[in-house]
């Protein structure tokens, strides 16, 4: 085997953020009875939020805004869509959305498959910007925490994908060298750009067929299982 270790991205990649997020909103809009509050239609209030999260979370990345911020402006903005300028009500939804969301089940189609297929082979571990509670709660809810040994996060790093630090900072504490190590991850520019950075090979799981740019991913698979035949 050409590897030892595999590194794994959480969300999108093997925990189904979209479905569990949408979920959440919904079990949201349903208990604050959003509908009587000029949300009356659901898809557009999910569809804001999910675009303002998308933007506060270029921004954290960037280390632009800090987590507070991030976590109550993407309900602030959505709510604010639809001409609803309620901070106490964004700061219930961000605390609600906090609790709930991890609690979702929902795992990207292949990825018990892949998993269950590699856990022999090699060890596993997570590189992921979430929050580690927030992340090991939806690993335990969707039952796959057992697959892995380490899991490597932004704050106990001291950095953040795509930074090379945090791959670095993974390789170390797993005892891991980075030409026995595969990346594998949804966000080319995140996950697959910063792991070919520190040297390690990376596997894109590209489900939407985007245009990969200026970067070059060991392997690109548009589904799951399309990995198992590699690994
Ligand atoms: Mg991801």
């Amino acid at each position: 085997l050409r590897y030892t270790h595999l590194f794994f991205d959480l969300d999108h990649t093997l925990w189904d953020f979209d479905r569990a997020s949408e979920a959440t909103l919904r079990s949201l809009w349903e208990e604050y009875n959003l509908a009587s509050r000029g949300l009356s239609d659901f898809e557009a209030f999910a569809a804001s939020y999910a675009r303002h999260n998308e933007a506060l979370w270029t921004r954290f990345r960037t280390g632009q805004i800090g987590r507070e911020e991030l976590r109550w402006k993407r309900h602030w903005l959505a709510l604010l869509d639809f001409g609803l300028a309620d901070s106490r009500l964004a700061y219930e939804l961000s605390a609600g959305y906090l609790e709930l969301l991890p609690t979702q089940k929902f795992l990207v189609p292949g990825a018990p498959e892949l998993l269950a297929h590699v856990v022999d082979r090699y060890r596993l571990h997570l590189i992921t910007n979430g929050f580690a509670t927030t992340q090991w709660q939806k690993l335990s809810a969707a039952g796959i925490a057992h697959y892995f040994e380490e899991m490597i996060t932004s704050e106990r790093s001291g950095s953040v994908k795509p930074r090379r630090e945090i791959f670095e900072f993974a390789l170390r504490t797993c005892g891991a060298d980075c030409g026995g190590s595969l990346m594998i991850g949804d966000a080319v520019d995140v996950d697959i750009a910063g792991a070919l950075g520190a040297g390690m090979d990376a596997a894109w799981y590209n489900p939407n067929r985007l245009p990969r740019g200026v970067h070059k991913p060991t392997y690109e698979v548009a589904r799951l299982e399309e990995l198992m035949p590699l690994l």
